[in-house]
């Protein structure tokens, strides 16, 4: 049989070009992702072997092989793992399935000095062996299969795949180190790449010179899993080359749980808290990260009941002493144990961040900016732990710099206000300039400015905090008149108190003027206490959805049309004052009616919705700069 040529997804090839010609300064990092493969491959098999064990009986000790040949220049990496077959070869080496891939592809600039840094973020496994060859080749054969099959590539231009022959079963992957690559045919450079990067691998890697039996030689890692030994004798390095492992990126961890409990229900945990958002993060599969063992035997890392979803962003091992090691996926649905476990990690894992939050407040900041939207996930869905993580939220607000809690923000309120205040939208800044939260800050009274989408579904289950309700800047009245001033006391309303009574009558006609023409387009027109700077706002009414939750709804086709909004007017404002004169004046003239749907457009604008009629807006635009020329 000839050999069969196909070419890259287009994805594989974009990233073998980057890895090819710009990647990292630390070339030997490709044999730990060859290892790092191997020790998954034999995982894996180990699980499959429980219930099938004919599928190891030939070789039932697991181990990964480094073969030097100097003679050669080249190196191999072989395991007796799970092997591929061809499919297998064509699939797992020819396209990226991995999550949250294409949305680090995505990313991707072209610019490679920005490239390269994201590329370490997201670990290019395999592939990271173009670094030092320019042809590899992997030859393999899948536990339980007689085939063995041959994949060579010379990089992004493709690959083929043909028979071949391999002694049991697992995968060798062979090449010839590139010119100036001489470094990794030193068996000493190679057993310092070993002990740095692989040392937690499970399982024993010994190095050979070609030519010399294999079983002589020494395993040069400790080949024991790494939870497993105590905390005292683990360094930091080990705890992250751990982590990318287990995380599949380059990345440092921000936290690390490393925990055993013993007692009833006996369980070790060693859990990461990535210090970046991994590019999975917004996946809608929500899953979770988590490998599971159960005594040092790789069971699954698609357990989605080990921890809540909200906690996806955690990485790591939890490994059960009392589970059965024959579990099947099945049975580990609706586990008991398995339930008790997560209990119980979800308690230490929130533990660990209130510890974090109180002792350093600027690194919690940090997890917060990137994980704090998934907590507030956790806030809507995680009743029974609610409280302690309302207590994890920080927030932005109208009055501070930074982060502030719940907490702080009570012990700031206004004598008089009885309700915490928040408005939502889609980003913190431009929250910032709505113009509803104008006579808020005109009287110094805090804000929070919410801008995660999930923050509407939160609210809706936390209906107080401290004896407070949470009450929306851009619904109902904004009762400010109850609240104390923050300056000297003195109501701005009330000292130019000589006109007021004409430009009331005059406001007065105004709004019946502007409920005539704008009927059906709002619910109602009335005056603004929240308005000082801007002429117009909309509110949503008290007992309606708020609008921004509405417009999400929309988006997500979870409604149709909303509900009619209020326009707020501000009567302090000129040009409100001067149209209230022009109407007493001439009645329902031509420009107010323009007036008020230019107005309508623009409070529409500021909201983020859009315009019915833009062109009519722009010809009433137009028509009023023509005249103010
Ligand atoms: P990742 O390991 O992050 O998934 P890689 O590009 O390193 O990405 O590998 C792609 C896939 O190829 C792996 O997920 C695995 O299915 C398969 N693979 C790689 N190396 C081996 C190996 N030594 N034995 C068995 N399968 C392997």
């Amino acid at each position: 049989m000839t050999a069969q040529t196909l070419s890259f997804q287009a994805d594989v090839s974009k990233l073998l070009d980057i890895v090819a010609h710009s990647l990292y300064s630390e070339k030997e990092i490709f044999l730990r992702e060859l290892i790092s493969n191997s020790a998954d491959a034999c995982d894996r098999l180990r699980y499959l072997a429980i219930a099938e064990p004919e599928l190891i009986a030939d070789q039932p000790a697991f181990k990964i092989t480094i073969t030097v040949d100097a003679k050669q220049k080249s190196l191999v990496v072989a395991d007796n793992g799970i092997g591929m077959n061809h499919d297998d070869l064509v699939e797992n080496l020819g396209t990226i399935a991995r999550s949250g891939s294409t949305a680090f592809l995505d990313k991707l600039t072209g610019d490679s000095k920005i490239d390269v840094n994201l590329i370490g973020q997201f670990g290019v496994g395999f592939y990271s062996t173009f670094m030092v060859a320019d042809k590899v080749e992997v030859i393999s054969r899948k536990a339980g299969e007689d085939q063995a099959w041959r994949w060579v590539s010379e990089g992004a231009g493709g690959f083929t795949v043909e028979q071949a022959e391999r002694d049991g079963r697992g995968t060798t992957v062979r090449f010839k180190l590139s010119k100036g690559r001489g470094e990794f045919l030193e068996t000493e450079r190679l057993r310092h790449i070993v002990q740095t990067y692989s040392d937690h691998i499970a399982l024993p890697i010994t190095i050979v010179e070609a030519g010399v039996e294999a079983a002589e030689a020494e395993a040069v890692n400790q080949a024991s899993a790494i939870w497993t030994r105590a905390k005292s004798g683990i360094k930091p390095e080990q705890y992250t080359e751990f982590y990318r492992h287990v995380s599949h990126g380059f990345g440092e961890p921000w936290m690390t749980i490393h925990a055993k409990a013993e007692g009833k229900i006996e369980y070790t945990m060693l859990l990461f808290v990535p210090a970046e958002q991994p590019f999975d993060l917004f996946h809608p599969d929500r899953k979770n990260r988590l490998k599971l063992y159960v005594k040092r035997v790789f069971i699954t890392d698609d357990c989605e009941d080990l921890v809540p979803a909200y906690l996806r962003f955690l990485r790591g091992v939890i490994d059960s002493e009392d589970l059965p090691l024959n579990i099947s996926r099945e049975i580990l649905q609706n586990n008991p144990l398995l339930k008790r476990i997560r209990t119980a990690v979800v308690k230490r894992v929130l533990r660990e961040l209130e510890k974090k939050a109180g002792k350093k407040p600027d690194e919690y900041a940090t997890f917060w900016e990137n994980f704090g939207s998934l907590i507030k996930e956790g806030i809507y869905e995680d009743s029974d732990n609610r409280d302690r993580l309302v207590q994890l939220a920080r927030f932005r607000s109208s009055t501070t710099d930074g982060l502030t809690t719940l907490s702080d923000y009570v012990g700031r309120i206004k004598p008089g206000q009885e309700v915490i205040f928040y408005i939502t939208g889609q980003d913190p800044d431009s929250l910032a300039k709505s113009p509803q939260l104008e006579g808020f800050a005109a009287k110094g009274i805090e804000v929070l400015l919410l801008a995660d989408a999930v923050d509407d579904f939160w609210l809706g289950v936390v209906p107080e905090f401290d004896g407070r309700k949470f009450k929306s800047v851009t619904r109902g009245g904004a009762d400010l008149a109850k609240i104390e001033d923050a300056g000297d006391g003195e109501d701005a309303s009330d000292s130019a108190a000589g006109d007021d009574a004409t430009n009331d009558a005059e406001i007065a006609v105004l709004i019946a003027a502007f409920k005539q023409i704008l009927e059906g387009e709002v619910k109602d027109v009335r005056t603004s206490e929240r308005l000082t700077d801007s002429p117009v706002c909309l509110v949503a009414d008290e007992g309606d959805l708020d609008m921004h939750l509405e417009r999400l709804l929309r988006a997500h086709k979870q409604i149709e049309a909303g509900a009619p909004r209020i326009l707020e007017i501000n009567p302090g404002h000129a040009l409100i004052t001067a149209l209230g004169k022009l109407v007493k004046k001439k009645g329902l003239a031509g420009e107010v009616e323009d007036a008020a749907r230019l107005l309508l457009d623009q409070a529409r604008i500021i909201e983020g919705e859009p315009l019915p009629d833009p062109a009519g807006f722009s010809r009433r635009m137009a028509a009023f700069m023509a005249k103010g020329l």
